[in-house]
């Protein structure tokens, strides 16, 4: 039998109910208690009306917007109590968030999404970055701290693993003969980061679920949100721009403005490709995707004041998608048009792979540690309905964040490096697979075209010089 976590009093309120969407309902279903007819997914498509009305579960079938999301979402919580769960593209989490506080009602996301449009439709690139949508929510905290619990980005990545990034600082102090005591606040997690010597972390992901049929031409394929992923494709590559950096690229740029842990460079992400290690395939090329937890995870272990830190870790995503998702990007960026057919693999048409979801800490003096969930598409499909390896992983954080918002109501706004991640992986562990620690002496200095001579520091391994790829 699995645990219910408590009671959710008033409406839920499921705004988006694509692969995400489909997957978090019945782990809502499965974990809370509340009243089954004050369910209500807002989701646009009529794909899922009949799922929706065979399962007698309410059905606005409509689009939030910036116009209408006040009138709706009020309407829907009158009574001040209830969880919105936000799963959906195009919608503004900023603003949604702030109503939600306002209405005195739980909110929970998986992005800092904004408004449609906002990917494609400034030339600005600084403005498109992901630095810019996190810094709104991070100023909208900090203009008012605490009240009603709204939860930032909590999914897979971002989310999960701001935790495993914690669970790896205590497991590197343990095997490294420190034993640190857990720290008990943000600076004493930064201090503890800085005193293991670790230099950066790559959030580092290989993706091998793949089906029989091979990619029709012309069809994007990926196993979560195809929208999702061109979007940030298309945004600039970031990364949180770490203390050892002795080099700074030439299309990169700082911030003038916020919390200053990242740049961002001229470049689009899913076109950037950076040296990196997983598990499964050992070295691998990822791709340089700007996403939250880049920015977020160095803001979070800096030491010393924002613009002049003493301490901070460079940190980025190095995204290997599953294979059909790379010959997409291929097509896309080399076509110089998106597919107009999108497809989510299912979980019942994987016929192999896994999700080897993790976090990489490297520059310390076991070298560099992967820690992370290597959750098959099989053993995902025993555990829960309708969703793949890499939807598993995204539900459960979003449940241990409901879990923990329940449990922290008051907690204002905030981040998941800012709750208690052993409270939530104790909630989401059952749904993740194996979850693994792995040592390696690699090194973005090795596995090299020797033939080719390249502006690398060889004195120095883990620089970022020597991480992106020429
Ligand atoms: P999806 O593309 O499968 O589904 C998105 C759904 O939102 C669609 O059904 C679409 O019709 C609906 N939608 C579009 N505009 C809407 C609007 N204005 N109002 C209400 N619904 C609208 O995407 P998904 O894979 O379910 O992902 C959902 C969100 O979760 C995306 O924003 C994605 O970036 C995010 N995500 C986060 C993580 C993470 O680990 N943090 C992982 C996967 C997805």
């Amino acid at each position: 039998t699995h645990p219910v976590y408590g009671r959710i009093e008033g409406p839920i309120v499921i705004i988006g109910f694509g692969s995400i969407g489909r997957g978090t309902l019945p782990l809502i279903e499965r974990h809370f208690d509340f009243d089954a007819d004050q369910l209500v997914v807002i989701e646009p498509s009529d794909e899922v009306a009949n799922f929706l009305h065979q399962h007698k579960i309410r059905h606005l079938q409509t689009a939030i917007t910036r116009e209408n999301h006040r009138g709706i979402l009020s309407d829907l919580f009158k009574n001040g109590k209830g969880f919105c769960v936000n799963l959906s593209v195009d919608t503004s989490s900023l603003d949604i968030m702030k109503l939600c506080r306002e209405l005195g009602v739980l909110y929970i996301d998986t992005v800092a999404e904004p408004w449609a449009g906002f990917y494609f439709e400034t030339t600005d690139n600084e403005a498109r970055t992901n630095y810019a949508l996190r810094q709104a929510i991070r100023d909208e905290k900090a203009r008012h701290p605490g009240g009603p619990t709204a939860v930032s980005c909590c999914g897979a990545n971002p989310g999960m693993v701001s935790w495993f990034v914690k669970e790896a600082l205590m497991t590197l102090s343990r095997d490294i003969g420190r034993n640190d005591p857990m720290p008990a606040d943000r600076a004493g997690w930064a201090r503890l980061m800085q005193a293991l010597g670790v230099k950066g972390v790559h959030i580092a992901e290989r993706d091998t679920q793949a089906r029989r049929t091979p990619r029709p031409r012309g069809t994007f394929v990926n196993t979560w949100s195809v929208e999702g992923f061109i979007s940030e494709g298309f945004q600039p590559a970031e990364l949180g721009w770490g203390t050892h950096e002795t080099w700074f690229p030439d299309n990169g740029y700082r911030h003038p403005a916020g919390c200053r842990a990242a740049i961002w460079l001229e470049r689009p992400g899913a076109i950037t490709r950076v040296h990196t290690w997983c598990p499964t395939p050992g070295p691998q090329f990822g791709f340089l995707v700007t996403h939250n937890e880049a920015i977020s995870i160095s803001d979070y272990y800096t030491v010393g004041p924002a613009d002049a830190p003493e301490f901070r870790p460079t940190c980025h995503y190095a995204y290997h998608p599953c294979d059909d998702a790379v010959l997409s990007l291929h097509e896309m960026f080399g076509s110089g048009r998106q597919q107009t057919e999108h497809h989510i693999l299912a979980p019942d048409e994987i016929v192999e792979g896994i999700d080897e979801l993790g976090v990489l800490l490297f520059g310390h003096e076991r070298n560099a540690l992967w820690y992370g969930s290597r959750l098959s598409n099989a053993q995902a499909m025993r555990l829960a309905p309708y969703q793949n390896a890499t939807g598993l992983q995204v539900s459960s954080a979003v449940i241990a964040g409901m879990v923990w918002a329940l449990e922290n109501p008051e907690a204002g706004i905030v981040e998941t490096d800012e709750m208690d991640h052993v409270r939530c992986l104790e909630v989401q562990q059952f749904y993740l697979g194996p979850v693994e620690a792995h040592y390696t002496d690699w090194t973005p200095l090795q596995d090299r075209w020797e033939l080719f001579p390249e502006d690398i520091d060889e004195t120095d391994p883990w620089q970022f010089r020597n991480v992106l790829a020429s």
